[in-house]
């Protein structure tokens, strides 16, 4: 088998890739998915949007004010920095631990005592008075919080909680990776945050190809406006074609002509770069891919564990990305190579390097493979994997 990482979407079966190219929309599919939504995040307003970092810079907008400083995982995407700025806040990188790709309540507790001006504790004047202060110059007061549960691992949610409360931070939470998952307490994650926004993009725990929602959980500091204008003609078109493109360009693999036909179709932005989908407030999301998100968020619990990626460290990445290539596995963009990505916009983010030392060595370290295949079908790539894997723990 060749090209397994297309991503989700490129390889559906021949029934998901005729339902995704035909299935109609209307509205009253978004109106299902917004009560559905309403219900299950205990919700007192939902807006459905063009994508996920829409859904996010509407939720900061209406939680935060211009300036004030949001708290984020040190291991993201750009759409999450995009959806910050776009919001007008100014964000706070803060460093993960190897085995969640989360920030934890060390990490957080060190970035709060020396951000927070207020903060007189023993423990903040003594990291204010060490040397590594220059670290953390975000010069911005946290505000909030965006919790990423990275590739689904939860976040020790109840120690956020307690940090939270401490410093008045509000929590603002990103189900991208997570939608599904429960946290260590029982609660699912979406049911805790003053909003939890949603991604359907593609490879995002729902994958619709795009489209996003935000869930307002509790009454907003801000008025913001719901989205009312339709999407573009080729946003939805290139969204109902990606399925089929992406078969096509498995097909042309076996004559080794699958690159050049996702080049050209980039070339000729008949597929866009999920980090090239630009963020719009305006925009609603396609009819068409609420009644999709609807369906596959009615079956998150047959899905059962809701990682969307494993990820194993390893060294010399290249050498290894080589084989697996030589081998029929295509890990070309694969999730993170850069503490931000992708590494083409990561110059533009400013990343605070020496402030999240973790995650800039995971990022020269990680590799991750899908879940939505079968161990089986991934045999070779394990065996692959295993000269390379770094032990940690
Ligand atoms: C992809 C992603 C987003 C944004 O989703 P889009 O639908 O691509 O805009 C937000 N947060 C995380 C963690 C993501 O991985």
């Amino acid at each position: 088998m060749r090209h397994y990482f297309l991503g989700a979407a490129a390889n559906y079966s021949r029934k998901q890739r005729l339902l995704h190219t035909f299935t109609i929309g209307r509205k009253k599919d978004c109106s299902a998915l917004k009560d559905f939504l309403l219900k299950k995040y205990s919700g007192n307003e939902v807006f459905l949007t063009k994508n996920g970092r829409s859904a996010l810079a509407l939720a900061l907008k209406a939680n935060f004010d211009k300036g004030d400083g949001i708290i984020v995982n040190g291991f993201t995407c750009y759409a999450v920095y995009e959806a910050i700025r776009a919001a007008g806040m100014v964000p706070i990188f803060t460093d993960i631990d190897k085995s969640s790709l989360n920030f934890n309540n060390e990490t957080l507790s060190m970035i709060l005592a020396t951000a927070c001006p207020s903060d007189n504790s023993p423990q903040a004047t003594q990291v204010k008075s060490s040397n590594s202060v220059e670290c953390f110059t975000a010069k911005a007061i946290p505000k909030g919080i965006i919790i990423q549960n990275s590739f689904g691992n939860a976040v020790d949610i109840e120690a956020i909680e307690r940090l939270t409360k401490k410093y008045g931070l509000t929590i603002i939470e990103d189900l991208a990776h997570s939608a599904g998952v429960k946290y260590a307490d029982g609660r699912e994650v979406g049911t805790v945050g003053a909003a939890t926004m949603l991604s359907f993009g593609k490879d995002k725990a729902i994958d619709t190809i795009s489209g996003g929602a935000v869930v307002f959980r509790h009454p907003c500091k801000n008025k913001v406006e719901a989205p009312s204008k339709i999407p573009k003609l080729s946003d939805h078109l290139r969204a109902r074609f990606y399925p089929l493109f992406g078969a096509i360009s498995r097909g042309l693999s076996y004559v080794y002509l699958g690159g050049v036909w996702m080049r050209m179709l980039i070339k000729m932005r008949w597929v866009e770069k999920s980090a090239d989908n630009k963020l719009d407030l305006e925009r609603k999301i396609s009819k068409f891919e609420a009644k999709l998100a609807l369906k596959q968020l009615k079956n998150l619990k047959k899905a059962g564990e809701g990682k969307i990626r494993e990820f194993y460290l390893v060294n010399n990445r290249e050498e290894l990305l080589a084989k697996l290539k030589k081998a029929g596995y295509y890990f070309d963009g694969f999730w993170y190579e850069k503490p931000v990505s992708p590494e083409r916009y990561y110059k533009r983010v400013h990343f605070p390097e020496e402030a999240c030392p973790t995650a800039v060595e995971i990022s020269k370290k990680i590799i991750n493979f899908p879940t939505y295949y079968k161990k089986q079908d991934l045999k070779k790539a394990y065996e692959i994997l295993k000269d390379y894997e770094e032990s940690f723990k």
